[in-house]
Parts: C-alpha cells; structure tokens; sequence
C-alpha cells in the first residue's frame, strides 16, 4: 500500500524498515517481498517532481565545481532513476578486486537485476588487442516509480510513506533502536529490527554523520564516513574517425554489433601496465553531420587525397566520426569527503550537506595515457585517427559535463579506518543497520553504477531474510 503521509499509516510491526524508494531502496523490498517479509520504505519526496522537495537537497561544494547536486538527483518517489539515462554495465570482476567482496557471490544477482532493469543479460566485450575492448552496454528504460507502484500499492508485504524524512537513527550500545522521521512537519520515532539506508549516494552519508553526532557510543569514531566520495569523470577527450567496416571485418563475427556510439574499454593490462585507471570511450555520441563536414574541410585543406577518401567513406556510412568522450574511474580519496554544515540546516533542521572535492591529476593523467594508446591502435591498424584534445595532451584540465554518478562516504571493507560498512553491507559495530546504493562502492570502476547497486540490494535481501528466517 502506498501512504501520503505517516500519520495515515496503520499501527503495524515492520521487521525491515527502509529509507529511500530510488533504484536501491525498491529493488531490496521487492526481494524481501519475494521472500514473504514485511518492509516498509519511508520515502522522503513526494510522488512527482517538487521543487520544494529538491530544495532539501541543497549542498555546497567546495573546491572543483560538480553538477548542482538539488538537480541532478530526484527526491521524489523512484528516486533518481526519474531521469538517469538507463546505461547499465557490470562493473569488470578486475575492477571489483578491491573490494573485499565475493564477486561471484555480487555476479549470481546478475539476471534477477537485469528483470528488474528490463534489459537483456548481454554485456559482451571483444578483445580488439592487449590494451582495449568493444563493450556493450543495455539500455534501460526503467523509471521505478512508474514500474512499481502499483505492484507496491497491491503489495502484500511491501508498504510506502512518502513525505517521509529521515533525519537520524537512535540507540546506544551498537542497537539502532528507532529513527526519527519527519512527516508533514510532525516527528515519529520508527522502530524495527533492521533498518536500511538507501536515501542515495550523498545522503547516506549525510545521515550517518548526523546519527554520529546526535548519539554518544553509537557509531564507532573511526568509521571514516562521507569519505572517500567519487565520481565519474565524463568529458571530452577529443575527435577522431574510425572506419566501421575495417573494425568489423577485423574482429569478424566478434565484432559487436549495435546502434548509437561504438563503446570502447580500457582492459586490465592496459591499466595495469600504465598504472592508471580503468575507463570507457563512447565514439561519435551523436552523427552530428555538420562537425563530419568540418573535419572533412580540414582534411581537404592538408591533405586532399585523404580527404576525398574520407568524404566518400562518410557518403557510404562505413565512417564513425565525431567527439571522443571518456567515462572514468575515479581514485578514491580521503580528502574528497561529505561532511555537515556548520550552519545551514533544511526545513527539518537537519544539517545540509558539503562535498569537498577535487579533480585528480590521475584522471588527466589517464585520459592521456588512453587517448593516446587508443591512437596507435587506430594508426597500426588503419582504423582512423584519434586527436587529443590539447588541455588533456598537456594535462592541464578537463571539463566535467555532469556529475550524476555519487559512490564511496560508506564504503565496503574489512578494515575499520578505511571502510564504514562490512562485506554484508552492515555498519561496522552496528548490529542492524545496513547501507544500501553506490555509497557502498570501495572503488567505481568505469561502468555506470545502477546495475550493480540493484545486485546489492538483492544480496541484501536474502542476507537479511537468512538472519530473519534463522532467527524465528
Ligand atoms: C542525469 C543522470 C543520469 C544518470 N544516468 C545513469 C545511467 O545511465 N546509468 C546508471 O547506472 N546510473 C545513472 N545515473 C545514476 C543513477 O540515477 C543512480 O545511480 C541511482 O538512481 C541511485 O539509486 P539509489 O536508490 O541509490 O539513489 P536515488 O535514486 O537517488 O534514490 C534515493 C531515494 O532516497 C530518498 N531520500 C533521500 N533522502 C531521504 C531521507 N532523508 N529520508 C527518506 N528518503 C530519502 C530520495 O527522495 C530518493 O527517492 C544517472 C544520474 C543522473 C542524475
């Protein structure tokens, strides 16, 4: 069933109750649904778009500009995947080796998410040589609110409140015993036996630190919470062509075969052997015909032959030209940190949120290294020509074009200085309070994150209904 607000919902026991109904916070219930467990998710928007809502999302930042963070994530009912763009990927099994986690374990939820997703379980990669693949991304068309919520308004076991804040968990001797939620300015106190955090990539930490500060002896004071934040830096690395059909007949029937941009990746030896890190390349985002024709006029003027020959590639659609734009990963660094405002506080009185960030040097530095590997490749084996964008060349900057994807500030570990949550998503010396989403993630690899925090939510899911069901 679906509430408007707390006060309309019945006196009821909920042994799970979980915060935020984006991508994470349903994809969790809806397991536990199939495993006949009650949750109940508290949702802090409303059902649409409220500009009033995204307000409470305000957060300064200091250091290197990102996307203004009241728009690029959705406080509304189905969360942020109200507008994300649908790209979905595994993060690579080498880029999860940090992670103290059982891969396989994270990979057996790969079909279950892909249902969730509506997308087909097909991420094939081709080798093109030692140091890049051709990768394929799915594309999803889920938006969860529109999905789900007449499956969660019929729902047996799953019940939502929206207009329903959490502001911080209460309890003592390592119990989250209840949370104070804030509904239509009235204050209740929640209890339950587990309780999960899945308010997105910035939140949670913002929660935490909030609990941290309202509670003597609760969290333990050396979780590093709301450090380690990341991104993916995606920008412009630089132009280039390729001609499709020579790809093609290189990699025969490997050769992956799809609409839209051609999507490299950087492999394991490539990163390992330069030492920097990993990332994707989206060719040609769009057939943009006018900058094909520049490029053609450029080419004319130096050299008229080569010119020709690619004006009639491009006349006979065997061209792939245009921008170069990377997706990468991003060093986690303990100075690039969430932490609460001293002053300013939401409409509940709950410190906003500041992201201290900044650009690392290794992104330049990787960009470089890539663009600059990816133009060999395309000179050995006549496939086309890549030009670095001189500001990455000379690594001096690169433009950020949107920073949508928000992971690390509670991340994965067996080590307590250096990771807030446990292979089972638990806090550290917490004994019922778990982390859902990409603030989870230990490093962020390349692939858009989503994918992989379904696969979590769903881990989690049986996680907590294996403790539930042991424990009646
Ligand atoms: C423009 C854009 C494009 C994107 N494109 C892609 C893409 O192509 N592929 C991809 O994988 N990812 C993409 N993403 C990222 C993707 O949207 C997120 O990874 C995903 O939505 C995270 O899911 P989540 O449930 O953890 O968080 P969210 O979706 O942000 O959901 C968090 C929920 O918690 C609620 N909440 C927040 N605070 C509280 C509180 N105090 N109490 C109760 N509830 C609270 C929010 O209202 C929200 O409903 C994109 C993001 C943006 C902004």
């Amino acid at each position: 069933m679906i509430y408007k607000f707390l006060s309309d919902l019945p006196k009821k026991d909920y042994p799970v109750v979980i915060f935020g109904s984006g991508p994470a916070g349903i994809s969790l219930a809806l397991k536990l649904e199939k495993k006949k467990i009650n949750s109940l998710i508290l949702e802090a928007g409303e059902e649409n778009y409220s500009e009033k809502s995204q307000e409470s999302y305000l957060s300064n930042v200091i250091g290197d500009d990102i996307t203004d963070l009241r728009y690029s994530r959705l406080r509304q009912l189905g969360g942020t995947s109200g507008h994300w763009g649908g790209w979905c990927k595994p993060i690579e099994n080498w880029n999860l080796k940090n992670w103290t986690v059982n891969v396989d374990k994270i990979n057996s939820y790969s079909k279950e998410a892909s249902e969730i997703l509506n997308i087909d379980l097909k991420f094939n990669k081709t080798k093109i040589n030692n140091h890049f693949n051709q990768i394929q991304f799915q594309y999803s068309n889920v938006r969860f609110a529109e999905k789900f919520k007449d499956h969660i308004h019929n729902s047996k076991y799953i019940d939502l409140c929206l207009n329903s804040q959490i502001s911080h968990f209460i309890g003592e001797k390592q119990l989250i015993k209840e949370a104070k939620v804030i509904s239509k300015k009235k204050v209740f106190f929640i209890k339950s036996k587990f309780f999960i955090l899945a308010c997105g990539g910035v939140e949670n930490s913002r929660i935490l630190l909030w609990t941290k500060e309202k509670n003597d002896n609760l969290i333990n004071p050396i979780l590093p919470i709301g450090k380690y934040w990341m991104t993916h830096p995606w920008f412009l690395g630089g132009v280039g062509f390729l001609k499709k059909t020579k790809m093609e007949n290189m990699l025969n029937e490997d050769f992956l075969k799809y609409e839209g941009p051609i999507h490299f990746a950087t492999s394991q030896k490539l990163i390992e052997e330069k030492k920097i890190l990993s990332g994707a390349i989206y060719m040609n985002a769009d057939e943009d015909n006018k900058f094909h024709k520049e490029i053609i006029k450029s080419f004319l003027c130096v050299s008229p032959e080569y010119g020709k020959k690619i004006a009639r590639m491009l006349f006979n659609k065997d061209l792939k030209c245009g921008n170069i734009f990377l997706n990468l990963e991003e060093a986690p660094n303990e100075n690039n940190k969430i932490v609460l405002d001293k002053r300013l506080k939401d409409e509940n009185q709950i410190p906003i949120s500041n992201i201290h960030y900044k650009k690392s040097k290794k992104t330049l530095y990787s960009a470089k290294i890539i663009l600059e590997n990816l133009a060999t490749l395309f000179i050995q084996k006549k496939l086309g020509r890549v030009a670095v964008k001189e500001n990455i060349s000379d690594l001096n900057y690169y433009e950020n074009l949107g920073v949508h994807h928000h992971m690390g500030g509670t991340r994965i570990g067996d080590d307590k200085n250096n990771s807030v949550v446990d292979n089972n998503l638990k806090v550290h010396d917490a004994n019922n309070l778990y982390i859902a989403g990409s603030s989870v993630f230990t490093t962020s690899g390349y692939a858009n994150p989503t994918y992989t925090i379904v696969k979590l939510s769903l881990k989690l899911g049986d996680e907590i209904s294996d403790i539930i069901n042991k424990k009646l």
